[in-house]
């Protein structure tokens, strides 16, 4: 079979959770972002795992992936939109109990004309000038908005990865400075404010890439596990280059596997001649560049020839291999391709 196999590990998603969640006081409820269908793991599953070992509430980004996810998940938790109420989703709000977490007075005329009395949260922007009102937009529309009493009042950090970015702190005083005193529950933290500690909080955190092994969760288990089978192996002279562009040449006589994979399955072709495959724990440089479909990989140090060599997992983070793409952990989750024979273990079924 030449396509890889992508193991996702839903225990080890389920502990991620809940080493989350363990970092938060115990009245403080923990969420779960399955958006880009779970980071490119598979939102249906992920998202039952989790509602199975007690996540009541799911965020995604679009009113589509919500219902896609209502019809995993059946009625009863929670699903939230950050991208509000868009024109053409009241439909699917409305009918699959969707909560959207509406970013501007339009929307939230949208909103109430459309479906009076429905729930939805607000979406403030406290810095990071990307989705949510502005103080004065909220100062206009507030009295309103609690009136018909949301559900949450939430804002995302945008330096939240980087502890001492002074950042933090203005956003953390611009949303108390918009919601203090409302008696609304309030949201703040994605991963990487989860672990800024306490003041951030608030009632509710809604972590998303450190369940699913990534940074800055420095103590995540690793949840997708990549094997791409070996195709064929041959031996170089020194002198003989491998790969498009001929871009490496072997200096000593060596040994080539060429694995299924590349670019075309999420593969970042820009860690050609940079990145690492392992076996058994030994790191097998890549050499030339990736292909479409194929990797190249010196494997001259094994004693044996391998069936197959791993790009994640055990050996090697998503953010590991991210920096050898000049990448972050997100990207290289999201991109990996629809290729994969994908396999669940754990879960609790
Ligand atoms: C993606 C996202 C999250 C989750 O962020 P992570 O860094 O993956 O934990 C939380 N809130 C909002 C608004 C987001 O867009």
């Amino acid at each position: 079979m030449a396509t890889g196999s992508l193991t996702i590990d839903l225990d080890a998603l389920v502990r991620n959770w809940k080493a989350l969640d363990a970092r938060s006081d115990s009245g403080v409820e923990t969420a779960a972002v399955v958006k880009a269908d779970g980071y490119g793991l598979g939102a249906g599953r992920v998202a039952r795992a989790l509602a199975r070992a007690g996540a009541r509430r799911f965020f995604v980004a679009a009113a589509e992936e919500g219902a896609a996810l209502r019809e995993a998940l059946g009625r009863g938790p929670e699903i939230c939109v950050f991208s509000g109420h868009m024109a053409g989703d009241t439909d699917m709000i409305g009918d699959l109990d969707l909560v959207p977490m509406l970013n501007s007075v339009e929307q939230l005329t949208r909103h109430f004309e459309a479906l009076p009395g429905r729930p939805f949260g607000i979406q403030l922007d406290t810095g990071m000038n990307r989705l949510g009102m502005e103080m004065a937009e909220w100062a206009a529309v507030a009295e309103i908005a609690l009136a018909a009493g949301p559900t949450l009042l939430m804002s995302h950090l945008a330096c939240a990865d980087e502890r001492d970015h002074p950042q933090n702190a203005q956003q953390l005083e611009a949303f108390r400075a918009m919601t203090d005193g409302t008696g609304v529950p309030r949201s703040l933290s994605a991963t990487g404010g989860v672990l800024l500690g306490p003041e951030y909080h608030f009632e509710l955190t809604r972590p998303g890439v450190g369940l699913y092994g990534g940074l800055p969760f420095d103590e995540a288990a690793p949840v997708a596990h990549l094997a791409l089978p070996v195709i064929q192996t041959r031996e170089l002279e020194a002198g003989e280059s491998v790969g498009y562009g001929a871009t490496w040449v072997a200096e000593e006589p060596c040994r080539i596997a060429t694995v299924a994979g590349g670019y075309a399955d999420g593969l970042i072709r820009a860690m050609g001649n940079r990145g690492y495959l392992f076996h058994d724990g030994e790191p097998c440089a890549i050499v030339g560049r990736v292909s479409m479909d194929l990797i190249t990989v010196d494997i001259t140090h094994l004693s044996e020839t391998p069936k197959a060599l791993e790009i994640l997992g055990q050996d090697q983070s998503v953010d590991d291999l991210a920096d050898a793409a000049g990448t972050i952990g997100y990207e290289v989750l999201t991109s990996l391709g629809g290729r994969y024979a994908r396999h669940y273990s754990g879960g609790a079924g």
